[in-house]
């Protein structure tokens, strides 16, 4: 974006502005641009795509590749859909009805004087554009992080998410190991296993806590949404193909190495979900562990959204039918109103474009996909179901497994702060233990330490506990002088 068109950005009004450009976002966007309202995008990233469309790094709307032909998005990264987006993307900013601002990331949401003001800075690595922009209605499709559940060894190198194992793989190629082994829940795990196995890894096991025999019960969820059938049968087909063991009621109890990760121990969950005695060694140089996703709710939760506990247990923002927060002007997309798939964001943010842009004064188009959505969404619903997190994951903790990594806070100060201290909810224990005050703001560890603490009680997570955990008053790290900049004085909003 230039300097003029920058500057643009910032002084005016938008009508509608849509943070983040994952399925969600660049389906809300290019939705209320066809709307014939004016759009501003505002991205992390690099490319529009979010995660599921993620892009290697010189794939860029309007970019030019060296022999100066046009960037296209690659197709095995989102296939027809993506290019249609795309098209209509580069189609509206061509005709200025759109302006993309990517590389941006929005730290803070406010109401100011009857409209909203979002502060910006520029992604690591990338110059500065503009520090603040103003909209009369937000969209926001922030979605979300990998869910992560500590287990002992988990900070030796070779341990990582297996959504960041993914875009490491997506978005430039890159290989974080040789011998692996793929844990978790859920059906994520396996195009991570076999993307990684079509890289030229060794994928020794692919790691099920579940039991997918159970998705037999839902068959009528299942068969709402057929695509997902076919992508099973593919995911599938390609296990075969690449050999790779699929391990159901199976989990990693320990990660061991000394420098850097060298083998993990696996041991089957009883009918009880307990772990079983029974250990298993497995070399490997990576672990990929995934156990769902975590919704970013940050700026949400910056301008009083409600919330909910969904079936998953994550902590959502709460919508209507039109993707309506409670609070007036605000609509929310995707992951960050519940963990449902690229799919289901894109039809979200269809209908959460459409919402905003006629609240804008465009005409109402007739036609909205509610029906597919409530395919999606009872597919989803059955997914979290037949993938819970284990009821007993907790057991295979001992009292030095680092729990918050950035503050380097261990399992057994958890129990301390309660039977020492009395703290006896979430935000009790962030505040005497400093769990999730690091730089990562409890990102990685909140949802765990939430459950923790609920589970030391005797009870289940509550909204109170993950939200505790889940709030920011800064939804991504700025500097002192991004602070320093912000308006003061009378009328102004209060300050992070
Ligand atoms: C690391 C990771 C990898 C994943 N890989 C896959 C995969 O390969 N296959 C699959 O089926 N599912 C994958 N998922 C799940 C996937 O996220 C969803 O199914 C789908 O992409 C959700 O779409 P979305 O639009 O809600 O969010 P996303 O696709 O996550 O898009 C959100 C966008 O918002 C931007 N954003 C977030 N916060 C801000 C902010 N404060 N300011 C500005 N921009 C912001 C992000 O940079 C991103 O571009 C992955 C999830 C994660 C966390």
């Amino acid at each position: 974006m230039s300097r003029g068109a920058e500057a643009v950005a910032a002084a005016r009004v938008w009508p509608v502005a849509v943070v983040g450009a994952g399925p969600a976002g660049l389906s809300a966007a290019v939705t209320a641009a066809d709307h014939g309202i004016d759009v501003l995008l505002v991205d992390a990233g690099g490319a529009p795509g979010g995660q599921y469309w993620r892009q290697p790094g010189d794939v860029v709307p309007g970019g030019r590749d060296p022999d100066g032909r046009e960037t296209r998005p690659h197709a095995e990264h989102g296939g027809r859909r993506l290019t249609t987006l795309w098209d209509a993307l580069q189609r509206h900013r061509d005709s200025g009805r759109l302006t993309l601002l990517s590389r941006t990331q929005v730290w803070q949401a406010v109401a100011e004087d009857g409209v909203f003001a979002l502060g910006l800075t520029p992604s690591p690595g990338s110059p500065p554009g503009p520090a603040r922009v103003r909209a009369e209605r937000l969209v926001l499709c922030p979605g979300g992080a990998d869910r992560q559940l500590p287990l002992p060894g988990w900070d030796l190198p070779g341990v990582m998410a297996a959504g960041g194992v993914q875009s490491l793989l997506k978005g430039s190629g890159t290989l974080a190991g040789r011998r692996v082994v793929v844990a978790g829940t859920g059906p994520f795990l396996l195009p991570v296993a076999t993307g990684l196995a079509r890289a030229g890894a060794e994928v020794r096991a692919v790691c099920e806590a579940g039991r997918p025999v159970g998705w037999a019960r839902d068959l009528a969820a299942v068969a709402g949404v057929p695509s997902k059938l076919v992508e099973g049968a593919g995911l599938a087909a390609a296990m075969v193909r690449h050999r790779i063991p699929y391990r159901t009621r199976t989990v990693v109890r320990r990660a061991v190495g000394t420098e850097e990760l060298e083998a993990v121990e696996l041991v089957r969950l009883g009918r009880d979900g307990r772990p079983g005695e029974r250990v298993e060694r497995v070399e490997a140089d990576l672990l990929a562990v995934g156990w769902g996703f975590t919704p970013a709710l940050e700026l949400g939760l910056q301008l009083g959204a409600a919330t909910r506990v969904d079936v998953d247990t994550s902590l959502v923002l709460e919508v209507d039918e039109r993707q309506r927060t409670d609070v007036p002007g605000v609509w929310v997309a995707g992951e960050a109103c519940g963990v449902g798939g690229s799919v289901l964001s894109d039809l979200e943010g269809r209908v959460a474009g459409a919402a905003a842009a006629e609240d804008a004064g465009a005409p109402p188009r007739a036609g909205t996909p509610a029906r597919a959505i409530g395919r999606h969404r009872r597919f989803a619903r059955s997914m979290h179901r037949n993938h819970p997190v284990p009821e007993h994951w907790a057991d295979w903790l001992t009292d030095d497994t680092l729990l918050c990594r950035c503050e380097e806070v261990e399992v057994g100060r958890l129990r301390e702060a309660r039977d020492e201290l009395g703290a006896s909810d979430a935000r009790a224990v962030k505040q005497v233990t400093r769990i999730g005050m690091g730089w990562c703001q409890g990102r990685v560890c909140g949802f765990a330490a939430a459950c923790l603490t609920a589970g030391l009680e005797g009870r289940e997570v509550a909204e109170r506990d993950l939200r505790a955990l889940g709030s920011r008053p800064l939804a991504v790290p700025v500097t002192l002088a991004e602070l320093a900049s912000l308006p003061t004085g009378p009328g102004q909003p209060p300050q992070a």
